[in-house]
């Protein structure tokens, strides 16, 4: 099937088109490992798995790189202000170190729980000090570097002339007008490279170089991982869509003059995940993390459907109004592949079925990841009487591949809930509610299924009794 994505660098979308045939080379940032990350992050890395999953289904291998930024850099794009790292360490009095690892823990713990599979490699910058050393030496060589005493070792912009490209930034514009914080810059877009340690603070992460002793600027790191684990040009950088006027831009600038253009075949951005009054952010504090989602009660698995309902290139509002109607719904699908299991394999796959809807469930993710429209054929695909319920679930198996919603899973988990049988004490409390129902006590009723509730089973009246099913 022929692929298509929107590429930053043309505006266009375009055919997909892989330098090695039927294989991806694709690198998505990852996160700056100094706090949880929240579920705005994970929209970004569930992009990232959803192209994975995409390009899987149509028969590539994908080799995925998505790096942890360990080492501090500085919290403006101006190469000023606080290291996150060493900030991250002093507000949990822990080291650099331990906060990275502590960090990169729980982001994993994250993307597991939400199905994302895990990429083929994931480098700390920590790891690839060497390489990025090496980048510098390249680029000085060529002439694109000028050293600030005391400060560190900038890129030039005005030595390359199509910088800017990828945000259509025009240059003397950029230029022009905007203050210079760094009033030692040759350019307002020059950026560091190598920045040397403060005489006066000690740092606690800090390596020797021929320059001095100091650290890598922060756009350096995915440049040198993702050639080292990609090859020189390979098929498809991602990230934030915040990403594409310095970030991205800045590592086309480290990285063309040394391996020649494109570098880069395919640049796709992810839009934020907002909250009503802005992007959710690590900066404000307080934000929604996957395991806070699983605290307050929900299946993660909710989050993903909800996810899957918006388009990578939208930004999407995230409130517990739309994710309890996200989590109705994967609800309500679950409930649909149970009877499905229960209805059992009375007649074998129809083959020519399941190649027609394999097809038409893989047509619209395959177009510009339109996953939502992918959705709506998997509820026209479960709602089709013509189809037997043998194709359905061979299918089913399929969707779980491409979209991770873990169905059958789940289907299992509440078929199995439904065939446990309650416990003596419960189900005799459940008799008691329902002769309080029949004498009109509600309030000893109400009383019986909170206890009941909290015992870990729902009760539901049915015709002529009732019925206990385990929580899941
Ligand atoms: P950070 O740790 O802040 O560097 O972020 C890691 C990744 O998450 C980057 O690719 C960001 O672009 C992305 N990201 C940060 N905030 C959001 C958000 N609210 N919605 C979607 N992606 C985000
Ligand atoms: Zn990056």
């Amino acid at each position: 099937m022929q692929i298509r994505l929107y590429n930053t660098m043309t505006r266009k979308v375009e055919d997909f088109v892989p330098i090695t045939p039927n294989h991806v080379g694709f690198y998505n940032c990852g996160p700056t490992v100094y706090w949880d990350q929240h579920l705005g992050n994970m929209r970004t890395f569930f992009n990232g798995d959803m192209i994975k999953r995409m390009f899987l289904a149509n028969g590539y291998t994908v080799t995925h790189v998505m790096n942890f930024t360990d080492v501090g850099h500085l919290t403006s794009d101006e190469d000023t202000g606080e290291d996150k790292m060493e900030k991250g360490a002093a507000r949990e009095n822990m080291s650099v170190w331990d906060i990275a690892n502590k960090y990169i823990k729980s982001c994993l713990t994250d993307m597991d729980l939400l199905n994302i599979i895990r990429p083929t490699h994931m480098p700390r910058a920590t790891d690839h000090i060497k390489e990025q050393i090496e980048l510098i030496q390249k680029l000085e060589k060529l002439g694109f570097t000028y050293e600030i005493p005391g400060d560190g070792i900038y890129y030039d912009t005005s030595k390359l002339s199509d910088y800017g490209k990828l945000g259509g930034q025009n240059l003397s514009e950029l230029r022009g007008g905007a203050r210079i914080e760094n009033n030692n810059k040759r350019n307002i877009t020059d950026f560091a490279l190598w920045k040397f340690s403060p005489t006066d603070v000690k740092r606690q992460m800090e390596w020797d170089s021929p320059w001095g002793v100091g650290f890598p600027g922060w756009h350096l790191e995915c440049s040198a991982m993702s050639m080292k684990y990609l090859g020189d040009h390979f098929d498809i950088h991602s990230g934030g869509q915040e990403h594409i006027k310095v970030h991205h831009t800045n590592e086309i600038a480290q990285s063309e003059p040394v391996v020649g253009k494109p570098w880069v075949h395919y640049w796709v951005h992810w839009a934020w995940l907002m909250l009503r009054d802005g992007k959710m952010a690590k900066s404000s504090g307080s934000f929604f993390t996957v395991r806070g989602l699983i605290e307050k009660g929900y299946d993660p698995m909710a989050f993903r459907y909800l996810l899957l309902q918006g388009h990578y290139r939208q930004p999407m509002e995230f409130s517990f109004e739309s994710l309890d109607a996200a989590a109705a719904g994967y609800k309500n699908m679950v409930r649909k592949i149970a009877d499905l299991m229960a209805a059992g394999d009375t007649e074998p796959v129809n083959q020519d079925l399941y190649n027609e809807w394999h097809d038409k469930i893989l047509t619209p993710i395959s177009d510009n990841l339109k996953t939502a429209e992918t959705l709506v054929v998997v509820q026209d695909m479960l709602k089709n009487q013509t189809i037997n319920p043998a194709t359905k679930l061979s299918l089913l198996d399929f969707v779980d591949d491409l979209l991770g919603l873990q169905l059958r899973d789940r289907a299992n988990k509440l078929r199995a809930a439904e065939s446990e049988t309650a416990p003596a004490e419960i189900q005799e409390m459940a008799t008691k509610r329902a002769d309080a129902k029949k004498n009109r006590d509600f309030a000893l009723a109400d009383e019986l299924r909170a206890k009941i509730d909290s015992a870990g089973w729902t009760v539901t009246d049915i015709p002529g009794g009732f019925k206990l099913v385990k929580k899941q």
